[in-house]
């Protein structure tokens, strides 16, 4: 599938050192690329297309923009792939609420997706895969999943035989989001599974291959007619694309269990490696007077509405760059007001391009930049030591070229 348009990065001088990032279940900050290796691996769980994307999203991916931005600037060559859920229950659900084709509403969706990404400048992966693109390999990682012995068969209602993974087959697994038990259960339940599906295993049990139903798209297959289940598809991708292990598995928090939680117990049974993410960086939810953004609340903000009402995609990436990452914080006029008088302080005191204007200020406002993203992603520091430069600079000065170009490499804020 195609992505978008990538950005243009310009390169600095000298070079940042490798982020340290969170990682959700060792709930401290790890390495997130591997000293000696050139290349630097993402994966990050993408959008299922059955509903605009609104803020929250966008702050996901840019949280993970960051990251490439970070390493592009310590020299590593990145691999970056995410998935589009581009056949799943919700979609089915919607499309029938509406009577759409799901296909014709998968694509529109992801149109409207890709055009919000590429507005916000944000690098784009080098692998971006529907899952209708990988039906046949995720057959087959269930194929390989039940001949190890870590998958079984439960009948299905209209014929054929449903996939689920074995759990208790898997000593790691519970290592990802860390949670009691009675916790998983209750989040497995309101997060798409089944606990209570008579003939399973165990309750966790995560379904790998979903039989053909009438009325429902089916594909054919070694594990009979049928389509993916939700965790396997990322699994497979990231081990085709990235392969095992890697460096960062990334998306929002309420994907931590059981999303991530079941897809990397996969990745352990399809590839042998006990630990095949190194680090699992989760982001904060944005909402809005203290509410998660959602389509049954009604309160989404959407990037493409904001965009068509002419706010600078630059004023809404600065906004959410002004709040961290992993906390959760909500989007108000306040923010973009904010975010929209300091991007026009920053375009009249910073020059859209690199010259070699640096001098003892502009050297320490990039290393301040540079060491505030190396640590956790801390995107409210570097602005502050952006603002601290802009507002000490005297005003009758040409605009600095070597901010300018920092501000657009490691923040993505376009001044031009
Ligand atoms: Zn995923």
């Amino acid at each position: 599938m195609h992505s978008w348009p990538r950005p243009d990065v310009p390169t600095l001088p000298g070079h940042g050192d490798i982020p340290v990032l969170v990682d959700a279940g060792a709930g401290e900050a790890l390495p997130s690329a591997r000293p000696t290796v050139r290349q630097a691996s993402l994966y990050v769980c993408g959008i299922t297309p059955y509903d605009a994307t609104h803020l929250g999203h966008a702050a996901t991916y840019l949280a993970f923009d960051l990251l490439v931005r970070a390493w592009l600037d310590v020299g590593r060559e990145v691999t970056y792939a995410q998935c589009v859920t581009d056949i799943d229950d919700p979609l089915l659900e919607r499309a029938q609420a509406t009577g759409e084709d799901w296909r014709s509403l998968a694509a529109r969706e992801v149109d409207v997706y890709r055009a919000d990404m590429a507005a916000l400048r944000i690098i784009p992966p080098d692998h971006y895969i529907g899952v209708t693109e990988i039906i046949d390999p995720v057959a087959d990682a269930g194929v390989a999943l039940e001949r190890a012995g870590l998958a079984y068969r439960i009948p299905a209602p209209d014929g054929g035989t449903d996939l689920y993974a074995d759990l208790a087959a898997d000593r790691e697994f519970g290592s990802v989001a860390r949670l009691d038990p009675t916790t998983m259960r209750e989040l497995f339940a309101e997060r798409g599974g089944d606990p209570d599906r008579p003939g399973k295993r165990g309750p966790l049990d995560p379904l790998l291959w979903r039989a053909r139903r009438d009325g429902e798209p089916w594909w054919a297959s070694p594990l009979g007619d049928g389509r993916p289940g939700w965790h396997i598809e990322c699994a497979v991708i990231a081990a085709r694309h990235l392969g095992v292990p890697f460096d960062v598995q990334g998306g929002g928090t309420d994907l931590a269990f059981p999303h991530h939680e079941m897809g990397t117990s996969h990745l352990r049974g399809v590839s042998g490696v006990a630990a095949p993410v190194a680090v699992h960086v989760h982001t904060g939810l944005i909402g809005l007077d203290g509410v998660k953004m959602s389509k049954s609340l009604g309160n989404l903000v959407l990037v493409s509405d904001l965009v068509a009402d002419g706010v600078a995609p630059a004023a809404i990436r600065l906004a959410l760059l002004a709040g961290h990452y992993r906390i959760s914080r909500d989007w108000t006029p306040e923010l973009l007001a904010t975010a929209q008088r300091r991007l026009e302080m920053w375009k009249s005191t910073l020059a859209p391009s690199t010259s070699d204007d640096a001098g003892p200020a502009e050297r320490e406002t990039v290393a301040l930049m540079r060491r505030a993203l190396t640590l956790d992603l801390d995107s409210p520091a570097a602005i502050a030591a952006v603002d601290r430069y802009v507002a000490a600079r005297p005003a009758d000065q040409t605009r600095s070229g070597v901010v300018g170009a920092a501000v657009e490499a490691l923040l993505g804020i376009d001044l031009g």
